[in-house]
């Protein structure tokens, strides 16, 4: 192998004495923040930026914009780190990119807030307070934590264009959702429509099927049976018919009874009334059954009003046909009340019966509704079982657990009423969805799936809100010939606009001065105000690929950024962001808006539990950054699998500083140290000179890794290819550097220069996923070791490149193997309850190669090491492993070996001593020392003649001792030391 190492070529021959000293008790927390200084110093995220701005190639990223609504939790960080470490990455492959930042700055979960935070209860307050200071107070909620945000993903190590971040409250975004909505109505995708919708009475508004798939809880609620009288042919005897809610309040807006005629329904004697219900439940409620009967002489009939109110008059009862109707729970009847639930309200339309609308936007009884009128409808189940229990029209009540809708963003239980809003049709554009989803690449590939599963489940998209701070919907919909005008753009509105000037003056494009602009219906010439909605929070986002890449006014510059190569978010963000960006895909362009999605998990507690305020498990970031750093928060993520839930804690990153972080930081502590004392003169590893086994190895080893890193990250595996770099920090510091001690105390400089070349490669690959420690060390070893080509932060190189013909695949494979051997020599040692200390005079391997031996005999303390085709059966010969990987350990001690035994000890446990004493390698002291015990003559001997290794001036042997800094025991031996000052 001779190619030479292009980085080192540049190299000039430097003293070490330049190297900056490393504290093996380093306040990691204190560097990240000098770093910091130092990167705005030195303008290295401005370099970093610009790095690649003439490049040819390109990458495109598009961040998902971070609700700026509260300080982040540690839990953000997941996201932003793999898009602080593909961009990295990708930066230090010279790709030309974006580092635009998004902002989520509109929609409910900001009102809510600010409502929180001046003490409103209802919209009543936010009017009473006005609109316009409340849009306001919205504004600078969002300009407050965007800017906190902004600081903590810098304290996150995040380097971004800052100043260029974008805000879906911004005037262009708001503009390109009109354009798209236009579009979309030209297309005839836009309809109103009055349903039954999921409405929290806290927020006064409909929420999307989107919105609320995650927000259902378990909870319990009383649900009651009770009779419904059939009207009666002229002289039989009274029937009653039994049907079951969990919902008593929805009994005053009941208009029909379904069953399904697939059932076995009874008719049974309850309270001497003849009642018919389902077979099933007349077994479970343990009444007293009559006979069995054909539901479908029920089927048809009519019934009374249950509850008497006038809302209730003239509505004609019936008992129809539904297939959904089950015998699993309830009575086998079922109560419909198409005002009050989505699958009554369809029911409802498809037979033609009118829906009663009970409530008020506040969930409060309308008028019409007699004792109810005016009520919460959470409140009034005991008022309702108690009129019903006078009329005899209760039969009984029994708690009952569901999965119930509440608010996902106030956490209200729901209602159910008829409103009237606003759709963009999803079956004509289903096909386009579900096509261009197919296109993209999914990682983990089950989130493709989910994405499948929820574009062929996906209704109509209600996109309208009956609230203040959002996108103004652009409609205008005429009263006079129902014309229904969306506005595309500014200079659209202008020109249908009853005063043009009005628009020109504008403030802002939200609520409540948008409401100030009339238009004249371009089809009649009435005048037509915008309808009040604002829109669903999704549209903000999802227009992002477009509005945030000029797509309107620079199509060239458009086309140069999309799609997206990557974005990504959590996984449920399938049904949200990734969601609504592919509507806008499919409708302005007919295309998807990105091509590699990657979709991550959920960051949970030590305890696997969920992390939540509420639970007083959640840790702000700014903590967790104060306390550990925010290096080993983005180490633990990176290592983490994408698609699984992931635990965090302070013990989990104790865990990773001590798996990793201590390693390398010793490794490079260890170089500096070596490197400084021998006061190299080096000029590196150079690949022509270097003869010793174990430097090409490693240096082989760091190529393979930068290629399989690079692979993995190619792949948007940040997993797997942390991961590798974790295993090759336990290589390096465990076996490259413990295999080669003896070589750095003697000051060999190809050592040293390995290690160093291994150390710099390294810290390139390190950089994107723990930009601190990697560009303190690079800094220190490249900077100040005076390398001719080092740039001001590890954040500017290039990423390390290398040709298969630069890595010795042949001895990695041995090298494997070798170590194979070592660790069956060490059990070989274990057996014979031989500690590493103890040399052994000699053991036989399969293998004939002398690197392979030199290896085995230093790794295992041996004398010699022979190959013997066979294993040796001898007296005191243990043998370990099989084929050529056997070790055959000669396990009999002489005299010799023994005293060398305790020598050893003793080096270990004085070694020890220094350490603890604080002393450095270099520093030369002086000790008194007793002993006492069988064999202290041996130790007594070594420290006379080798004050040198020991680095003592004077040693003095004493005969007793009692004041002492150390004790320890050597076999038999007691011995004590202590430092003469
Ligand atoms: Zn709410
Ligand atoms: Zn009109």
């Amino acid at each position: 192998m001779r190619i030479s190492l292009k980085s080192y070529d540049i190299m000039t021959a430097m003293s070490a004495k330049n190297l900056k000293d490393v504290s093996p008790k380093q306040d990691f927390v204190q560097m990240e923040k000098d770093l910091l200084e130092k990167w705005e110093k030195e303008e290295v995220v401005k370099k970093y930026l610009e790095k690649n701005q003439d490049s040819e190639e390109r990458f495109s990223f598009i961040d998902g914009p971070i609700t700026a609504n509260n300080p982040m939790g540690v839990h953000h960080a997941w996201g932003r780190t793999y898009k602080d470490a593909v961009q990295r990455y990708k930066n230090a492959k010279g790709f030309k990119q974006r580092f635009q930042n998004g902002f989520d700055c509109q929609g409910l979960w900001v009102e809510v807030q600010v409502e929180k935070e001046l003490g409103f209860n209802s919209k009543k307050d936010i009017l009473d307070y006005g609109m316009d200071n409340f849009t306001n107070a919205c504004v600078s909620r969002v300009n407050k934590y965007a800017g906190i945000q902004t600081e903590q993903s810098k304290r996150l190590g995040m380097f971004m264009d800052w100043d260029n971040s974008y805000y879906t409250m911004s005037e262009t975004n708001n503009l390109y959702i009109w354009n798209f909505l236009k579009r979309c109505n030209d297309r005839g995708l836009i309809y109103k429509s009055e349903a039954s919708t999921t409405w929290c009475p806290r927020c006064e508004t409909g929420l999307s099927q989107h919105e609320q798939a995650d927000a259902y809880k378990d909870i319990e609620d009383t649900a009651v049976y009770v009779f419904f009288k059939l009207n009666n042919k002229e002289d039989s005897e009274e029937e009653y018919v039994l049907a079951w809610t969990t919902t008593p309040w929805t009994l005053s807006a009941n208009v029909l009874l379904a069953v399904n005629p697939e059932l076995d329904y009874v008719k049974a004697k309850i309270e001497d009334k003849a009642v018919y219900l389902g077979k099933d439940a007349a077994q479970r409620l343990d009444v007293e059954v009559l006979e069995d009967i054909d539901i479908k002489d029920v089927i048809g009939r009519e019934y009374e009003s249950l509850i008497d109110i006038p809302a209730q008059e003239g509505i004609e009862h019936k008992v129809v046909v539904w297939d959904l109707v089950d015998s699993e729970s309830g009575s086998g009847v079922v109560h419909i009340a198409p005002g009050c639930g989505e699958e009554d309200f369809e029911l409802g339309q498809e037979l033609g019966v009118p829906a009663i609308s009970a409530l008020d936007t506040s969930g409060h009884f309308t008028e019409g509704f007699g004792f109810l009128s005016g009520k919460y409808a959470h409140d009034v189940a005991d008022i309702i079982i108690e009129h019903l229990e006078g009329k005899g029209l209760l039969f009984k009540t029994e708690t009952y657990e569901h999965s119930y809708p509440h608010c996902w963003r106030c956490g209200t239980k729901c209602l159910f009423r008829l409103e009237n809003n606003w759709f963009i049709k999803i079956d004509e554009i289903r096909p386009e969805l579900k096509r261009e989803a197919e296109k993209v690449k999914w990682m983990p590939e089950f989130v493709g799936k989910r994405m499948q599963d929820w574009l062929d489940n996906m209704e109509d998209w209600m996109i309208s809100r009956k609230r203040f701070y959002g996108l103004a919907l652009p409609f205008y919909e005429c009263e006079k010939c129902g014309n229904l005008h969306v506005v595309g753009g500014k200079e659209e509105l202008k020109e249908v606009a009853l005063d043009p000037s009005l628009v020109d003056k504008l403030p802002s494009i939200h609520r409540p001065w948008i409401d100030e602009i009339k238009i004249k219906c371009p089809e009649c010439g009435e005048v037509v105000e915008r309808i009040q909605d604002v829109g669903d929070c999704w549209l903000d986002a999802g227009v992002v690929p477009f509005s945030t890449l000029k797509y309107l006014e620079d199509k060239e510059y458009w086309e140069q950024w999309y799609p997206a190569e990557f974005v990504v978010e959590m996984i449920e963000q399938v049904r949200l962001w990734f969601y609504s960006m592919l509507v806008f895909g499919v409708i302005f362009e007919d295309s998807r808006p990105y091509e590699n999605v990657l979709g991550f998990a959920e960051v949970r507690d030590e305890n696997n539990q969920r992390m939540s305020k509420t639970a007083h498990n959640y840790i702000p970031l700014d903590e967790a950054s104060d306390k550990v750093g925010t290096d080993l928060i983005r180490w633990n993520f990176l290592t983490a699998s994408a698609g699984a839930n992931i635990r965090f804690g302070f013990s989990i990153l104790d865990d990773v500083r001590r798996r990793f972080y201590i390693p390398l930081w010793n490794t490079y502590n260890y170089f500096v140290t070596y490197a400084k004392l021998h006061d190299c003169d080096y000029k590196g590893y150079d690949e022509d000179k270097v003869e010793d086994v174990m430097d090409k190895w490693i240096v082989s080893k760091v190529r393979k890794l930068a290629m399989d890193v690079g692979e993995n990250m190619d792949e948007f595996n940040m997993a797997m290819a942390s991961r590798k770099i974790e295993d090759f920090i336990k290589d390096l510091s465990q076996w490259y550097i413990r295999r080669s001690r003896n070589r750095f105390k003697e000051g060999d400089e190809d050592a040293i220069g390995t290690l160093h070349y291994v150390l710099l490669v390294l810290t390139k690959l390190l950089a994107p996923f723990v930009p601190f420690i990697s560009d303190e060390i690079y800094s220190n070893i490249s900077l100040n070791l005076g390398l001719k080509e080092s740039k001001s932060s590890v954040h500017l190189e290039d990423y390390p490149e290398f040709r298969e013909e630069e890595i010795d695949e042949d001895l990695l494979e041995k090298m494997v193997l070798v170590r194979e051997v070592c660790s069956n020599g060490l059990q070989a040692r274990e057996m014979a309850k031989l500690n590493l200390r103890q040399p052994l005079n000699k053991a036989c391997i399969g293998i004939d190669e002398d690197f392979v031996k030199d290896i085995v005999k230093n790794e295992l303390n041996l004398k010699e090491v022979e190959y013997s085709k066979e294993p040796v059966k001898e007296e005191g010969v243990i043998t370990v492993g099989d084929k050529e990987l056997y070790v055959s350990l000669d396990t009999n001690l002489t005299k010799e070996l023994r005293e060398q035994g305790i020598i050893n000890d003793f080096l270990r446990k004085y070694r020890d001593f220094r350490k603890r004493e604080g002393f450095k390698i270099e520093d030369v002291i002086d000790i008194e020392i007793f002993m006492e015990g069988e064999g202290k003559e041996v130790i007594e001997a070594f420290i006379r003649e080798n004050k040198e290794e020991m680095q003592v001036g004077n040693i003095v042997v004493v005969d007793s001792m009692s004041d002492f800094d150390r004790e320890f025991k050597i076999g038999e031996i007691d011995v004590r030391i202590r430092k003469v000052s």
